[in-house]
């Protein structure tokens, strides 16, 4: 039977998520379903004075918002420290780790020298052999092999080696009992049974030391594959300087989810030439072997264009729940869901965010609409208000507003003035959304319905006669 695949995420809750942070998890989260297996949620909150709940809680909700659920934890590293003091002292006992009491000073004294020498800052292993008994005051470090090497077989990467001689003798326990990173992390990775670490690759130097952990701990290796790091457009890692960090800024500025995981799956993994994915289809197609090497770049324009791409593709219904908030925001209600995703059709091919939708969709809920100045100028003139009147005319007499009735309402208009469509419908086009660029004349005029129509074009022949 093939093993269940294993992954994690363990976020840091020292700040909000941030895009490289969401990709790693991303990737875990579909090597997991993709393989029908678990993904585990794990807070590394040992740095006590970095960690707050605060941040614990903006992972929490954009990942909620990502759509990527765990099926284990979250698990707090500030609550495991039994479990880690119980690991020290079997490292300890089987003679892989010991106890040092060299006071700091003079470690940095060795490490110095280290560097001088022309090689690594190390301990120099003063205390390796002394046996010491313990106690307060004494750090706890790991005997590290002195020679030979140790390889990460990264699949990412291929096989990557470091010579042991050049690790030292690393801290596992402070003197304060307190474990240090590379240690919890194994010990969390090993008891929480995962098998498959997917991570950037700016944790590769602490791999080899992970690697050594294990191997004392007689457990058995999980999968490595590190991803190149997320870059800016300059090609310099990802910062402020290229945009919004924190994935919640996306919910706010109007992305959805699925493009957005769409967006960040491709910043470091590819099939074909493909560009938009469905989230299952990522689920289904998702693998190790196509995470490219080379560091993905954050394009936000691309983003943005992936994201129109995915409002367009989404079922009007789909969109609601993600729309609602924009729209009330701008104090639109929007209860009557079989209305919103009428509206919601004719915009979602002229959207490229939800923020921009919601903005255009306002005119649908306004009893007084908001005309734009340069509009209403450019449309509102004297000869527009006879062709509105003669429009106003032929609507109240239709029993239908279907598309066809309108256009034959239209067209008698234009008869009748001898106006071409495009001089009769703009000023209508301004009169019923205040603006001049809007969804399609008939198909706004057939969703407001024959009251509003009818209000807005009265409102509008008032306006140009002066008459308020
Ligand atoms: N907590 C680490 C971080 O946020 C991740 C550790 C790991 O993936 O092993 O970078």
């Amino acid at each position: 039977m093939k093993k269940e695949i294993v992954t994690r995420f363990p976020p840091s809750p020292t700040g909000y998520l941030h895009v490289g942070g969401a990709r790693t998890a991303l990737f875990n989260w579909l090597y997991a379903r993709r393989s029908g297996g678990r993904f585990v949620l794990r807070i590394e909150d040992t740095d006590l004075k970095r960690s707050t709940r605060e941040s614990v809680d903006a992972i929490f909700e954009a990942m909620a918002w990502l759509g990527i659920d765990w099926d284990e934890g979250p698990y707090f590293q500030s609550e495991r420290f039994d479990i880690y003091k119980e690991y020290v002292a079997t490292l300890v006992a089987s003679g892989h780790a010991y106890h040092c009491d060299c006071p700091p000073e003079k470690v940095e004294e060795m490490r110095q020298k280290g560097l001088a020498a022309g090689g690594k800052a190390k301990y120099d292993g003063t205390c390796r052999e002394k046996g010491l008994p313990g106690g307060e005051g004494t750090a706890i470090r790991f005997k590290a092999p002195l020679t030979g090497t140790t390889v990460i077989e990264d699949r990412v990467k291929g096989n990557i080696v470091f010579q042991n001689a050049d690790l030292d003798d690393f801290v596992i326990a402070r003197s304060d009992g307190t474990p240090t990173y590379n240690f919890v992390v194994v010990v969390d990775d090993i008891t929480m049974g995962i098998n498959t670490i997917i991570r950037g690759d700016d944790h590769v130097s602490n791999t080899p030391k992970q690697i050594l952990l294990y191997k004392a701990l007689g457990a058995e290796l999980p999968v490595f594959a590190h991803v190149p790091m997320v870059l800016g457009k300059d090609k310099t890692r990802l910062s402020k300087r290229h945009g919004a960090m924190s994935v919640t800024e996306y919910k706010r500025m109007g992305f959805l989810p699925d493009a957005f995981i769409n967006y960040l799956v491709r910043l470091g993994w590819s099939y074909g030439d493909q560009e938009f994915f469905t989230r299952n289809e990522l689920v289904e197609k998702f693998n190790l072997e196509n995470i490219g090497k080379s560091a993905g770049v954050f394009d936000p324009e691309k983003l943005t264009a992936l994201n129109a791409d995915h409002i367009k593709a989404a079922p009007p219904e789909r969109l609601i729940p993600h729309l609602m908030p924009f729209l009330q925001e701008k104090g639109v209600q929007a209860d009557d869901a079989a209305y919103l995703v009428k509206v919601i059709q004719t915009l979602n091919a002229r959207s490229k965010t939800l923020v921009e939708m919601a903005e255009s969709a306002l005119f649908y809920y306004q009893d007084a609409i908001a005309y734009d100045e340069a509009a209403l100028k450019k449309t509102f003139t004297p000869d527009a208000a006879a062709p509105m009147r003669q429009l106003i005319h032929e609507l109240e007499a239709l029993e239908d507003f279907s598309e066809k009735a309108l256009e034959g309402a239209f067209l008698k208009v234009m008869e009748l003035t001898g106006l071409k469509l495009g001089k009769i419908a703009q000023p209508v086009r301004v009169a019923l959304t205040g603006r001049t660029a809007s969804p399609g004349i008939f198909e706004i005029i057939e969703i407001l319905g024959k009251e509003a129509v009818l209000k807005r074009l009265d409102a509008a022949v008032r306006i140009i006669e002066g008459k308020k």
